[in-house]
């Protein structure tokens, strides 16, 4: 579904990614760990075009990305971001169903419609009248979820979706992903939720320094870790 090949990205001089070859499958859940400043945003707005790669290639269903259908191979994407992102001045059935009906000229009563599934998948059936500054951020983070869901995207990108959530609304927005993993949703999931890794993802890419240091299952990466860094890595966070 997803093809990096020997991605690097620099900014300004400053090296960030560094030679990236990974490949992700169709309804596989990664998760990508590592330091603060090791790459792992920029890596996931490589693979949605949101950034371009210095050098190498991203390819998503065999398209390679590049300027011209960077918008249209976008679409194959949702993502959710750590600080929702939401439009403060539309209410939540609003959020939702604006792309849809801007972008792929859904009519007005199947975008509702699709929107008001999608908010009981995300049990917020009864919010589709409020603001988003009426809700608490787990629900902010779970309409973020319908709205990117409402795209029908085939590949869902999470950077920290949790890391911006008072500590007792996190597990809510976990098991709305964890969901929509049991669904068979391809997900990509930047995150500091090492259980949730552990448990939902089926692969585990650990970044430093913008560069893959170890690509392994979840039993492996938290119970025998083979290199020093994520060992060290581990132990500051566990
Ligand atoms: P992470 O998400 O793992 O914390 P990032 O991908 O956000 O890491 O950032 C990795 C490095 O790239 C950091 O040193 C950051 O300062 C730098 N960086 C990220 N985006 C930009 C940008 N647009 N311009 C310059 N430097 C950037
Ligand atoms: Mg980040």
């Amino acid at each position: 579904m997803i093809k990096v090949n020997q991605l690097s990205k620099t900014f300004k001089k400053t090296p960030v990614l560094n030679n990236i070859t990974t490949e992700i499958n169709k309804k596989e859940v990664v998760a990508v760990i590592g330091p603060s400043g090791s790459g792992k945003s920029t890596f996931l707005r490589c693979l949605n075009g949101l950034e371009q790669p210095s050098e190498g290639q991203v390819y998503i269903d065999g398209t390679q990305l590049n300027e011209q259908n960077v918008t249209q191979i976008r679409e194959k994407t949702g993502m959710v971001f750590q600080h929702f992102h939401l439009f403060p001045h539309m209410t939540v059935l609003q959020n939702i169903t604006f792309a849809p009906m801007e972008t792929h000229g859904t009519s007005k009563e199947e975008a509702e419609e699709n929107a008001m599934k999608l908010l009981e998948t995300v049990g917020l059936s009864d919010k589709a009248t409020s603001y988003p500054n009426q809700l608490s951020g787990g629900q902010k983070q779970r309409v973020a979820i319908a709205r990117a869901l409402a795209m029908h995207p085939e590949i869902m990108l999470f950077d920290e979706p949790t890391s911006a959530l008072d500590p007792e609304m996190v597990k809510e927005v976990l098991d709305v992903m964890k969901q929509l993993a049991s669904t068979g949703m391809t997900m990509v999931i930047v995150t500091h939720e090492m259980a949730f890794a552990r448990e939902v993802a089926d692969r585990i890419i650990f970044l430093d320094q913008g560069a893959v240091v170890e690509e392994t299952t979840p039993l492996q990466f938290f119970n025998t870790p083979s290199t020093e860094r994520a060992q060290s890595f581990l132990q500051k966070v566990l």
